[in-house]
């Protein structure tokens, strides 16, 4: 049985299209960005952002911090550290474990966050009026 999570106060997802989009994203990847959910849906990054914080604060995925090194000439950024979130950001030095240099400010690195879903999850998007959209 999945948990209901009821998003009526996203003004993004009172599109129902959208609210599908969603709903099929979580079931089929139970790693989500927060930019993976902005463009499958087409919210912007902070609407998708307050869905994901909105999932950890129900205890329903773990959230995690990436820090990925970025001066990496060829290739996409390597991660180099992922820690809880509510741990804060990490505290340099840090090692790449691709180049193997040692990072020692964040002028040298960027930061992700990465959400995973712990359980079934059914976005809803229902007033009081109980209206019972983002059915499967
Ligand atoms: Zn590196």
């Amino acid at each position: 049985m999945a948990t209901k999570v009821n998003l009526h106060n996203l003004h993004c997802f009172s599109e129902h299209d959208k609210l599908v989009t969603l709903n099929r994203l979580a079931v089929t990847n139970p790693d989500l960005m927060p930019h993976q959910v902005a463009v499958a849906t087409g919210c912007d990054l902070n609407e998708a952002m307050q869905v994901l914080m909105l999932l950890y604060d129900m205890h329903l995925a773990e959230a995690y911090t990436l820090v990925y090194h970025t001066t990496h000439s060829d290739g996409p950024p390597a991660e180099v550290l992922r820690a809880e979130i509510s741990a804060g950001l990490p505290s340099f030095p840090l090692r790449c474990p691709l180049c193997q240099e040692e990072i020692n400010s964040s002028d040298e690195v960027t930061y992700g966050f990465l959400f995973v879903l712990s359980q079934g999850i059914q976005f809803v998007a229902e007033t009081e009026e109980s209206t019972t959209w983002g059915e499967q």
